[in-house]
């Protein structure tokens, strides 16, 4: 996500011009689609308002004319007021107009905004669920997506509102200058050059501003992560204990100083370059002041003359003023938009195939891995290498190895969150890349290892498991059963309904073992046909997980079961398990067999029960 043309600083060419202004269609096309009645009722406006300076500027140089004419003929009273009356109440007309018709376009600004804000967020968050898992497992990636939620929405009503404001100035300009023309040219001119210098230095601080936020995207995501882990109850303990906040909060500090550094810097030497360019132009005001002060002097100009060029100057000053900071904000809003309009752009890295088959229940034919190798995106390191095997129909498998063997990523590749980079992995001897992506993952009950604790109710958080059944309280509490959530759940305040996590203030916090059986309850409540349990009962106690894997046999008739834990005393009871050591499977069979062997299984299998005894 480079913003373009990072060898130049300036504005200097129509092409950088051009350059800056790219996204402004798509900005408009997201104004657009978030509201067509707002979008129009602020372009509508603008004419109006435009022209509303010129008309003051008119009127006040006939009120002072008239009042002049007034004293020259030595009206009366009455007769005076008959002669400028009509002017003041023509300028209370346009004041009340202005006012109007300023708020009413503040209005449905604001309504706008909301909108958009609600729009581009949709468009974010259906990306960021289309995505595939890689995606989220890469941290380039992961900045990439919170460069672009950053300032998106903001961005976008930021270039339609310059543009909107670009137009008014520039119509109100021209409107001026008519006006000014009259008097001298060469005023005209001096009053349009006087402001350009400004937004040349400009635009140049903008885009450093802009550079310095998006690279520093990786120190940003550190700065937060700093601070989850001195303020969150996860972290608490251990960060107690081992003393750790004194220097984290250090570091926390350091970085932070840094931003605030580069931000003052860049800060700093805008203002010198504005303060410097603000002189210009108000060199080139008092000049001309003289100058018509001069004209008045000599009678070559009426008094309502010079109030009304002084007044069309300063309107003029503030209109060229307005149009060339617009035109930077949109120069610097573009350049955030790149973010949101590239991250729009990815595509998933895996495909759900047009008119894919519907995958099969129940599952006849088995899951075969052949010659399986898979590396992750962007790393050389072959993680699983030449896997085959065979899940028969009804089979309960158990994946062993140690930390990093490649378990959690065979479950991965079997459940299409990834794709083999070699090989195929077949259901009912169709490869998975086959079948509709949707009717796949219905197939799979999956809890993962960090598996998700929704700030939910209990009932929400089983019921997600099978969503289209949110509502069917007997089915969820079938599920609850099947979990031995049962009576963790009815000791529970309120039962099913009771909000778990320390989220909210009502929240009720669960243990470690408590939430892994509310996990189970949810892969119980999906009606899969290959159920996969990732170490998920890590925090039960051995008899816990030995009495729920006992259950999960019997409930798991005629379906495929996967699962994956360090107890032994839960892997023996899978059909067959599969040693992994360094991506290959280096032993499989049943726990008998394996035993009989007389290998790593066995071996490792001895040294627990060793510490039972
Ligand atoms: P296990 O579940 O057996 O502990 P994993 O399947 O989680 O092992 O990991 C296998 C290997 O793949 C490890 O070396 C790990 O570092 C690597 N790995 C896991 N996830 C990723 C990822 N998203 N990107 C790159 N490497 C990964």
């Amino acid at each position: 996500m480079q913003p373009g043309n990072p060898s130049q600083n300036q504005l200097s060419s129509w092409k950088d011009a051009r350059e800056a202004l790219r996204n402004t269609p798509q900005a408009f096309k997201l104004v657009w689609q978030a509201s067509k009645r707002h979008t129009l009722i602020n372009f509508s406006l603008i004419p109006l308002i435009a022209v509303l300076p010129a008309a003051q500027s008119w009127v006040g140089k006939m009120i002072v004319d008239r009042i002049l004419q007034a004293i020259k003929i030595g009206a009366d009273v009455q007769a005076g007021l008959q002669l400028v009356l009509p002017f003041v109440l023509f300028e209370f007309a346009l004041l009340l107009v202005s006012t109007l018709l300023n708020s009413f376009r503040s209005l449905s600004t604001n309504i706008l905004r909301s909108l958009l804000t609600k729009h581009v967020n949709t468009l974010i968050i259906d990306k960021s669920i289309n995505l595939d898992l890689q995606f989220y497992e890469d941290p380039v990636f992961y900045d990439d997506m919170q460069n672009a939620r950053r300032r998106a929405d903001s961005s976008a009503l930021a270039i339609v509102t310059a543009i909107s404001q670009v137009v008014q100035q520039f119509i109100t300009l021209i409107s001026l200058v008519f006006l000014l023309i009259g008097f001298s040219p060469w005023l005209a001119v001096v009053v349009i050059l006087a402001a350009v210098p400004n937004f040349l230095s400009n635009s140049r601080f903008a885009e450093m501003s802009f550079r310095a936020v998006s690279h520093r995207a990786p120190e940003s995501r550190l700065l937060s992560y700093i601070e989850m882990l001195l303020t969150s109850n996860e972290t608490v303990k251990e960060i107690k204990l081992f003393g750790l906040g004194p220097a984290l909060k250090k570091r926390y500090e350091d970085l932070f100083t840094q931003f605030i550094d580069e931000d003052t810097s860049i800060a700093r030497r805008n203002t010198f370059a504005s303060l410097a360019w603000g002189m210009l132009s108000n060199l080139a005001y008092y000049g001309s002041y003289i100058w018509v002060i001069i004209r008045t002097i000599t009678q070559a100009i009426t008094l309502g003359d010079m109030t009304m060029f002084l007044s069309v100057f300063r309107q003029s000053q503030h209109a060229v003023q307005t149009l060339l900071e617009n035109f930077r904000m949109l120069y610097e809003n573009n350049l955030y938009l790149d973010n949101l309009i590239d991250f729009l752009k990815i595509e998933p890295a895996l495909h759900s195939p047009e008119n894919g088959k519907i995958a099969p229940a129940p599952i006849e034919g088995g899951i075969r891995f052949e010659n399986v190798s898979f590396k992750y995106p962007g790393s050389e390191k072959y993680v699983l290498k030449n896997v085959n095997l065979f899940i028969k129909p009804g089979e309960s498998i158990a994946l062993v190895g140690l930390n990093g063997a490649g378990k959690t990523t065979l479950i991965k590749l079997l459940t299409r969150l990834y794709d083999p980079t070699e090989g195929r992995i077949t259901l009912d001897g169709t490869d998975l890349r086959d079948f509709d992506m949707k009717s796949l993952h219905q197939r799979f009950g999956v809890i993962f290892q960090d598996f998700v604790r929704y700030q939910f109710s209990v009932k929400e958080n089983i019921g997600f498991g099978q969503i289209e059944d949110l509502d069917n309280q007997a089915r969820i509490e079938v599920a609850a059963d099947k979990g031995g959530a049962s009576q963790l759940i009815a000791d529970l305040p309120d039962g099913y309904e009771t909000v778990l996590g320390r989220r909210w203030n009502r929240g009720h916090e669960l243990s470690g073992g408590q939430w892994q059986k509310i996990a189970l309850a949810r892969a119980f409540m999906r009606k899969a046909e290959v159920l996969i349990l990732d170490e998920p009962t890590s925090a039960l106690d051995a008899q816990a997980e030995y009495e729920i894997f006992l259950r999960f046999r019997e409930l798991m008739q005629g379906r495929i079961a996967v699962l994956i834990s360090h107890r032994f005393s839960t892997v023996r009871m899978a059909d067959r398990i599969v040693v992994l050591s360094e991506g290959r499977i280096s032993e499989l069979g049943s726990h008998e067999e394996l035993m009989a062997r007389n290998q790593a299984y066995a071996h490792l299998f001895n040294l627990q029960a060793e510490g039972y005894r």
